[in-house]
């Protein structure tokens, strides 16, 4: 026997680019282009490196009862983690666990068949429709759980609360996990929902909206009795898994609601007028409620510009798969840098 047999080889998932050089215009992983709020700065330079001597909380404390506060929550029905990838991998150790099937739309987010592989849950992928919006009658098959982002990533394509509620409430024996990265972008969350549904979770990152994709912030929100579950198996595997820079940096981060409006209404204005320019050029495009657009060209082979548009410096990402693979996804960056994607976009000869 090889030991190799008793390895658990996994395909990562291939998260996108983070080149070296700096004068680059980064629009490849759906990063802010802005700072974070001036008050995580501060906090940051008035941080004590003493405290690093001690373990953190091991409960995140500060953070979650931030959180709870401005999302009108008790602490008991907010967990955090290391980003929402964290989270999400660990709510799908904690809450798939049947023999059914997980199901998740087949173009969204590429981690999700990584975790399922990963765990070896099993799971069936639901086609979109042509315009890349879900079917809510697709959900109503027998499953172990299912997973779907909204605002849908790479698409852009939010989903109103009642068809949401409707998958939610017609599954009521598997949970159902609304992965809201995008959420702060234009759509509505649904979080109201988490009182009504024992089944929901819905989960939300630092790395978008508020700027902080460095720090790993993620976190859950759903009934105590489910955010207990994923505590126990967070204490199972790692007690420590937020530090103390996150910890504080994070609570500071989310009592600054003024520069975290600013910041998303800005992103949407520049989303707006940019999406307006790619018309103008002769693309099309979901109409994205995210800091991003996925646009694709009739004449244009989203291949060649994605490459054309790396050479001189712009960065996108383009998926090489099924049903996506003439399409760019395009962050919104400031003004200033959309300006420019666009003056190289008027100049690219079709
Ligand atoms: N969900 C979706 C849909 C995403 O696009 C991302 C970003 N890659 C994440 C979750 C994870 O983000 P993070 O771990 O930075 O919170």
């Amino acid at each position: 026997m090889d030991w190799r047999e008793n390895v658990r080889m996994v395909t990562p998932y291939v998260a996108g680019e983070q080149p070296k050089i700096s004068d680059i215009i980064k629009l490849n992983t759906n990063e802010s282009p802005y700072p974070p709020s001036p008050k995580v700065g501060a906090g940051m330079a008035s941080l004590d490196a003493g405290l690093l001597r001690l373990y953190p909380d091991p409960n995140c404390t500060v953070l979650v009862d931030a959180l709870a506060d401005y999302y009108g929550l008790t602490p008991e029905q907010v967990f955090v983690g290391v980003g929402s990838d964290d989270v999400l991998a660990l709510a799908y150790l904690t809450f798939f666990n049947s023999k059914k099937p997980l199901l998740f739309p087949d173009v969204s987010y590429s981690f999700y068949d990584v975790w399922a592989e990963l765990y070896r849950i099993p799971y069936q992928t639901v086609p979109l429709d042509d315009d890349f919006g879900i079917n809510q009658e697709d959900y109503l098959r027998d499953n172990g759980g299912i997973i779907f982002p909204n605002p849908n990533a790479p698409t852009g394509v939010f989903e109103n609360l009642d068809l949401v509620e409707y998958i939610v409430k017609n599954n009521s024996d598997s949970i159902v996990i609304i992965d809201e990265a995008y959420i702060d972008f234009g759509g509505v969350s649904a979080l109201k929902l988490i009182d009504k549904y024992s089944n929901l979770l819905v989960v939300q990152t630092f790395s978008k909206s508020r700027a902080m994709a460095g720090i790993r912030i993620g976190y859950a929100m759903g009934n105590p009795e489910l955010i207990k579950y994923l505590s126990d198996a967070k204490f199972s595997f790692n007690s420590y898994t937020m530090n103390l820079t996150s910890l504080t940096l994070g609570g500071l981060a989310v009592l600054d609601d003024a520069y975290f409006k600013e910041i998303t209404a800005k992103i949407i204005n520049t989303r707006e007028w940019f999406g307006k320019e790619l018309t103008r050029l002769g693309f099309s495009y979901p109409k994205s409620c995210a800091n991003f657009i996925f646009a694709t060209h009739p004449e244009i082979k989203a291949a060649e510009l994605f490459l054309k548009l790396k050479e001189s410096g712009i960065y996108v990402r383009y998926f090489n798969q099924p049903r996506i693979d003439n399409y760019l996804r395009i962050t919104i960056g400031t003004d200033e840098e959309m300006r420019k994607v666009v003056e190289f976009l008027n100049k690219y000869n079709v």
